[in-house]
């Protein structure tokens, strides 16, 4: 069979975090009764006048700065007009022609969703424009109902060039580009609550030749992994069609997560002629060069510098940081701890072996997490001043990640305190040394190995509170 290469260009929509609406005052908040954050402008009432969100205007201004796009410095609202019960006003307040960013970059790399690495990619965006979210059909048996309550809420249409060849490229593109909306505060990127969502178009062309072939787009994916099998399901079933004599139209495809296939929603017929126009209700929006390089001045910190200013200022491993800034809520996470204490190493240390274990256990991520990151320095406090052995600290975290008590309560609790009086630990070294005579004889004839076992015979004695060094040290003396 001939070798086929894919050609993937993604649409995706992202809701940016505001207060209110795109153009009324309305709340912009997820759930609550249908049709409780409604107003005669969000509803399309003749004869009210829409008002720009500024801050979801300059938010679109940052997403392209982050994004390596030309910032325009004349843009404009366009009526998209078109019939549908998810939108009252028979027409969505969009852009058409002048978005307010065009031409950007985002560069991939590291290992997509089969783990495979991917090398260092560059995606072309082809622009990012603002449009209004639309109302949501819920349907019931018999009827359907429409909650508008979405409707008006400031939403972003980032569409790249037809760059990425793989399922991995657009499971890293994806991933990439939730990272930087969320560093930058511009969205949550929750796809539960639909706040990032993605069409995939994809066409495949034999291996070699430069023409693109027939494009089709699948809709309907809530997830970066239904958008990898996605893809990867029309890679293989592209091929197939004219490799068996067969033709490709240009039509929009569902995806059926349960069987792992798309499948023929429509064929598209003729383009759509949604009579684009300037909306005469809103003012073109102006920047002035000064105005872009204000914003240009004050980004907000991506990840990639993120890891560096960890790495030089907690003096933690490229690995550590890299793991730590996956998630900016992470990342801070972390930066109030390493603060708080004399070796934020051990304390990323902690975050990536404990933390993160005991989250992915429980289903959940560190906005679930019940230990605050001050609670998280106090518990590297008492191992760094010797109150409690790394041992007893990982039992004490068990119990705080289940309680979301103190550290020092849990120790006092329990009597978890380390043992550091000399006494003490004499009477245990005592204890051992007596109990076994056989290994104290192996000891004397040179086999140095024998003291770990006493080490852990105390340490038993002890149930796990003696100060480690301070046994090793007497047990020495005594067997010495
Ligand atoms: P439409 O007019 O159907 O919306 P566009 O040209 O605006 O199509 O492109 C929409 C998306 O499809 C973009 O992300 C683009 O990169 C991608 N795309 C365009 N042509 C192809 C193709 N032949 N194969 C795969 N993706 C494509
Ligand atoms: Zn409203
Ligand atoms: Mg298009």
């Amino acid at each position: 069979m001939t070798e086929y290469e894919a050609v993937i260009g993604l649409e995706v929509h992202v809701e940016v975090k505001t207060a209110s609406k795109m153009f009324c005052s309305c709340a912009n908040d997820f759930g609550g009764e249908p049709n409780t954050r409604v107003c005669p402008v969000c509803m399309g009432y003749p004869g009210v006048l829409p008002v720009p969100n500024k801050k979801a205007i300059e938010q679109t201004v940052i997403a392209g700065l982050l994004t390596d796009c030309e910032i325009a410095r004349f843009s404009k609202f366009d009526r998209k007009s078109y019939f549908y019960p998810d939108m009252p006003k028979n027409y969505q307040i969009s852009q058409y022609d002048l978005p307010f960013c065009e031409h950007g970059r985002i560069k991939i790399s590291g290992k997509g969703f089969s783990g495979e690495d991917i090398g260092d990619v560059t995606i072309g965006i082809t622009r990012i424009h603002l449009e209004e979210d639309v109302g949501k059909l819920n349907h019931f048996p018999g009827y359907s109902g429409v909650d508008y309550n979405r409707a008006g809420v400031p939403l972003m249409e980032i569409v790249s060039e037809p760059d990425i060849r793989t399922p991995d490229e657009a499971y890293a593109y994806l991933n990439k580009l939730k990272q930087i909306m969320q560093y930058a505060g511009i969205s949550d990127c929750d796809m539960e609550k639909g706040q990032m969502r993605c069409d995939v178009n994809v066409s495949v062309r034999k291996a070699g030749t430069e023409k693109f072939g027939t494009k089709i787009e699948i809709k309907n994916l809530n997830s970066f992994r239904a958008v990898h099998r996605s893809l990867e399901y029309e890679i293989w079933r592209q091929p197939e069609v004219l490799e068996s004599g067969g033709a490709l139209q240009q039509e929009t495809r569902g995806w059926n997560d349960d069987r792992g296939e798309t499948y023929l929603m429509r064929v598209k017929e003729a383009a759509h002629d949604y009579r684009y126009f300037p909306d005469p209700d809103l003012m073109p929006v102006t920047f002035s060069d000064e105005e872009i390089e204000n914003f240009r001045k004050n980004l907000p910190e991506l990840p990639e510098a993120m890891r560096e200013r960890f790495i030089a200022g907690f003096g933690i491993t490229d690995y550590d940081a890299e793991v730590l800034c996956q998630s900016k809520a992470l990342a801070l996470y972390f930066e109030k701890g390493a603060a708080l204490i004399k070796t934020p190493k051990l304390l990323a240390n902690w975050i990536i072996s404990e933390l993160l274990r005991e989250l992915s256990d429980a289903g959940t991520d560190i906005s679930g997490c019940r230990i605050s990151p001050e609670q998280f320095a106090a518990l590297i406090g008492l191992i760094e001043n010797n109150t409690i052995s790394g041992k007893i600290a990982k039992d004490v975290f068990g119990e705080m990640f289940k309680t979301g008590k103190d550290a020092q309560a849990i120790v006092k609790e329990k009597g978890l305190e380390q043992v550091t009086d000399t006494g003490a630990i004499e009477t245990l070294v005592d204890e051992a040394v007596a109990n076994n005579a056989q290994q104290v004889q192996q000891y004397k004839d040179g086999n140095a190995k024998v003291l770990q076992f006493f080490v852990g015979q105390v340490m038993k004695l002890s149930r796990g509170k003696a100060n480690p060094q301070m046994v090793v040290q007497l047990l020495k003396q005594k067997l010495d």
